[in-house]
């Protein structure tokens, strides 16, 4: 018993407190919910100390937090984070979808910059809770849903350059509408000169310190007239903004091929990715293409950018398209690269390729609880 009293005490889902708002925030219309602008009225904290291990998590009124000036996160970026989507299904059941999967992402990333250890099955359970009394957010139209952020940093009082034996998680959540509002092609500028990720470093994990060096690149391409980065290492493909990247080719044979960058630890291993891969190999054959069936297949494989160029310049190249949880798949249209003409890509009527489309379909009818594919889909 002694020792049982010295341990730190684990994460506990059984102990959760819930301190309900007394003032609820007024909902803001439909068309301003651009991605992350609003916060609901709860948020769930657990805070960690070196000897007393995980407080009782709290499910309170949002709001700001009250930290020491020198703690880790601020100046060491201990820090991470996940995203993931619940949406209310025809049943009126709220769903998340693969949850398991952005908690396995949670505890890599977490081991990775050494923050304290929980179990993510009690997170998991608290995540639950929160989206259940944050009913009400859940936007009353398609395609929108309750955006959810779990995230840990690092609050370590002090500037010595050591991993932070103390930390805070904390949940939070909002209402969001489709990622990209315009409904037209997205357009990606290729860029070497700065690299997102690199043989050994840390574009696998989903650390908050990945994303501050993304977006000065992301402006001289917006400013460019460019959507989105697309990311390379050398020639090599890794991602697309924060998606994850899918060419689509026509081979001789008339089937397809569709090959995204392999998980090198050089790209964030999307749960979105993930699902498009699985959900190819089970439906190889369900696309079709001006009614004609197409046979898919799907390859985890490096590609090139003068790859796509040749494919390009061959008629081969039928779609590019990202996916990722916030457009879960979104087409795109031409790639610019340095020095050369764009590489445009086929137009399609309603702005997404065949095999995007199906994908699309496919992924937001499991999302939304209307299709049932192996458990993807938890109430
Ligand atoms: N790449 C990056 C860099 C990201 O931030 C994200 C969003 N989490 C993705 C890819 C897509 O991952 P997911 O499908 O899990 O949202």
């Amino acid at each position: 018993a002694m020792q049982a009293e010295s341990q730190p005490a684990p994460l506990d889902a059984s102990k959760l407190k819930v301190t309900l708002s007394e003032t609820l925030k007024p909902m803001p219309p439909l068309d301003d919910l651009a991605f992350g602008k609003h916060m609901s009225d709860h948020m769930m904290v657990s805070t960690y100390h070196p000897v007393t291990g995980w407080t009782d998590p709290e499910i309170k009124p949002y709001g700001p937090f009250v930290l020491d000036p020198v703690c880790s996160c601020f100046q060491y970026s201990t820090n991470l984070f996940e995203g993931m989507k619940a949406y209310i299904g025809p049943d009126g059941k709220a769903r998340l979808f693969r949850p398991d999967m952005n908690m396995t992402r949670m505890r890599r990333s977490r081991d990775r910059v050494a923050l304290p250890s929980f179990d993510t099955d009690e997170l998991l359970k608290i995540i639950k809770k929160l989206v259940q009394i944050e009913r009400r957010w859940f936007p009353n139209a398609p395609d929108h849903t309750l955006y959810v952020r779990p995230t840990i940093i690092g609050t370590r009082p002090s500037l010595g350059v050591a991993a932070s034996d103390h930390a805070l998680l904390y949940v939070v959540c909002g209402p969001t509408g489709p990622f990209f509002r315009v409904s037209r092609m997205l357009s990606l500028m290729a860029v070497s000169e700065h690299v997102r990720s690199w043989p050994g470093g840390t574009g696998g994990y989903k650390l908050a310190g990945n994303y501050a060096p993304t977006f000065m690149p992301q402006a001289e391409a917006a400013k460019r007239g460019y959507d989105q980065v697309l990311w390379l290492i050398g020639d090599k493909i890794t991602e697309a903004g924060a998606m994850n990247f899918f060419i689509v080719l026509k081979r001789d044979d008339d089937d397809l091929d569709v090959y995204t960058p392999p998980d090198d630890g050089t790209i964030l291993p999307g749960v979105t990715r993930d699902s498009v891969i699985r959900l190819l190999q089970a439906h190889g054959t369900s696309t079709t293409i001006e009614g004609i069936p197409q046979t898919v297949h799907v390859e985890e494989r490096p590609v090139t950018l003068s790859e796509v160029a040749q494919w390009s310049a061959d008629g081969r190249l039928l779609e590019v398209f990202t996916v990722g949880t916030a457009v879960i798949v979104a087409s795109v249209g031409r790639i610019g690269v340095e020095g050369k003409d764009d590489i445009e890509l086929p137009k399609h009527d309603i702005q997404m390729g065949p095999v995007a489309r199906a994908i699309h379909k496919k992924m937001t009818n499991i999302q939304w609880g209307r299709e049932e594919f192996e458990g993807w889909s938890v109430a």
